[in-house]
């Protein structure tokens, strides 16, 4: 676009590192080399997000298996209740 730029805008390195910048975090925008940037499985798409962001968002099967316990909990739970409310 508009011919070949002698220098690269400050924007579009990486906000980590400095190195040039691949693409923006896909959860807070941030410009993110390919090093620092990593691919964080969705429900139903990958998406690209910086490391810092990757460590916010635990990858869907593991969130699942913390919940689980929980849910088997919960569920036990209220199937006790509504036995004895009978
Ligand atoms: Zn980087
Ligand atoms: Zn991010």
């Amino acid at each position: 676009m508009g011919g070949i730029e002698p220098f690269t805008p400050d924007d579009d390195y990486c906000v980590y590192c400095h190195a040039p910048a691949a693409g923006m975090c896909a959860a807070c925008g941030a410009l993110c080399c390919p090093d620092c940037v990593e691919l964080v499985m969705g429900w139903t798409t990958r998406r690209a997000v910086c490391r810092t962001c990757a460590i916010d968002e635990a990858p869907p099967q593991r969130a699942t298996a913390r919940a689980l316990p929980w849910l088997a909990g919960i569920a036990g739970l209220a199937a006790a209740l509504y036995m004895l409310s009978w």
